[in-house]
């Protein structure tokens, strides 16, 4: 079924526990990535026969599943071990033109990593994970992938009642995170962090050949994705060192959502309280992780003070990262390259409080709904740059997973009804064209239906 070929399992056994996954009552498929499976080689039907593989029920020929150890800093405090408490690594699939990936269950049962919680998940967050994470890559945003989601037949407690549970099928370059690296610096584990930064290395950045160049790496491709959120309003909601990954690509929607009217410092996670993880805190959290990993990295980097002054002026250089590519993003979205003005019109909607996606498409169109006058000046005068509209319609979208659209899918979705959440994964796949499959998908929440708080999906 899968080519597995497992490069983490060689690494040392003090990274990670070797166990199967436990076995559920029922499974059955929610859904399966047909596009996905045919991109990594793999066939789609032979994948639709087994759902007792993606529920944990039968561990497919050639795999070595695997929890794995890892640490972190949760809302800025360090949480000491954390890990693979509700997943397994099945393994790493090479795909037939030689890509790397990780195969992993999300929601697959108790681990040593647990830290007492049930090791399962509820289809509410497998159902937010495969939604947002598909569009996540539709809309071009590094992440994760979901191929499959199936149920279980069992019921998990969380403080709404018992729910279905469901696993998660979860592709990723791989699961290594600053965390992981972490967790074996707080232990003065230098073989292991050796071990781990050539795994590391050899999957993400095989020109690197010291740490400072993996940690440079590293920078570059999150100043690439944290970007990227921001053009889209996207809040991660729980960007802690255990939630960001080597490889650059988005992993973990929990608690994340879609901003609709636009304010810098919207947050949405019921647990971000003092608002750490707000949308225009997320350049400099991911520095501030990135700090980390390059703390963790350290005891690879030869004399201290050296490696402290080393991996602090390649810290320093984040912001002329970050600032490339978020003028990038910002330029495209109105067409001038001129950040200046793109932050002006931020502003206004801020004033405003205008629907981010929706007043963004609306200016491709130079058909801006009920502008406030300050508006109307600022688009008179963006008119006047000439802006390259060809840009603009690849930078944004007609649809995004609208907070309220993806609570409906899992609503339903609890009661048995899939209905609502194939529709709206259709229309996510294809969010650079109003048509008419996505009209109703492209309006912000109605009142009643608003969603101002996220919790975590566990
Ligand atoms: P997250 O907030 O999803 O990144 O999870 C933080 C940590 O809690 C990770 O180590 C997870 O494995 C663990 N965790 C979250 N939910 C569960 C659960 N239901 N059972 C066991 N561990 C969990
Ligand atoms: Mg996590």
């Amino acid at each position: 079924m899968f080519a597995f070929d497992t490069s983490y399992a060689a690494l040392p056994e003090r990274l990670y526990t070797r166990m199967a996954p436990t076995p559920v009552a029922a499974p059955g498929l929610i859904a399966l990535n047909d596009a996905l499976a045919r991109d990594l080689g793999l066939d789609p039907e032979a994948l639709r026969a087994a759902p007792e593989v993606f529920a944990g029920n039968a561990v497919p020929e050639g795999a070595t599943p695997l929890a794995q150890l890892y640490g972190g800093h949760q809302f800025g405090g360090w949480s000491g071990q954390l890990g693979d408490g509700r997943a397994l690594l099945l393994g790493e699939h090479v795909t037939p033109d030689g890509a790397r990936v990780d195969i992993q269950l999300k929601g697959s049962g108790p681990t040593p990593y647990s830290r007492g919680g049930d090791g399962r998940a509820a289809i509410g967050p497998v159902i937010r994970e495969y939604l947002v994470s598909e569009a996540m890559h539709a809309l071009g945003v590094p992440t994760t992938r979901a191929l499959t989601a199936v149920t279980t037949g069992e019921t998990v407690q969380r403080q709404e009642g018992p729910l279905p549970g469901a696993v998660l099928t979860r592709v990723a370059a791989s699961h290594v995170r600053v965390g992981t690296f972490q967790i074996l610096a707080a232990r003065d584990d230098v073989d292991g962090l050796r071990a781990l930064f050539d795994h590391a290395r050899a999957r993400h950045a095989p020109a690197a050949d010291t740490p400072l160049d993996l940690l440079r790496h590293v920078m570059a491709a999150q100043a690439r994705t944290v970007a990227a959120w921001m053009g889209l309003g996207f809040v991660h909601g729980v960007m802690n060192t255990d939630n960001m990954t080597i490889s650059g690509e988005t992993i973990d929607y929990g608690p994340c959502a879609f901003i609709e009217a636009y304010h810098p410092q919207t947050v949405f996670s019921s647990i971000d309280q003092f608002g750490r993880y707000a949308w225009a805190n997320q350049p400099d959290i991911a520095l501030w992780n990135l700090a980390q990993l390059a703390t963790a990295l350290l005891p690879l980097m030869g004399e201290r003070e050296q490696a402290v002054a080393a991996a602090t002026e390649a810290l320093e250089g984040f912001a002329a990262l970050y600032d490339a590519e978020w003028r990038a993003v910002l330029g495209a979205k109105i067409g001038v390259d001129d950040r200046d003005l793109g932050h002006e019109l931020l502003d206004v909607m801020a004033e405003d409080g205008r629907d981010f996606t929706s007043t963004f498409r609306a200016l491709v169109h130079d058909d801006v709904p009920d502008p406030s006058p300050r508006l109307a000046d600022w688009t008179a005068r963006w008119r006047a740059r000439g802006p390259d509209r060809a840009a603009m319609r690849r930078a944004n979208p007609a649809v995004i997973p609208r907070n309220h659209q993806v609570q409906r899918a899992i609503t339903a979705a609890e009661r048995g009804d899939l209905e609502p959440f194939h529709a709206l994964h259709a229309v996510l796949a294809a969010p650079w064209e109003e048509t008419g499959a996505n009209a109703p998908y492209r309006a912000p929440a109605p009142e009643a239906e608003r969603v101002t708080r996220t919790f975590c999906g566990t």
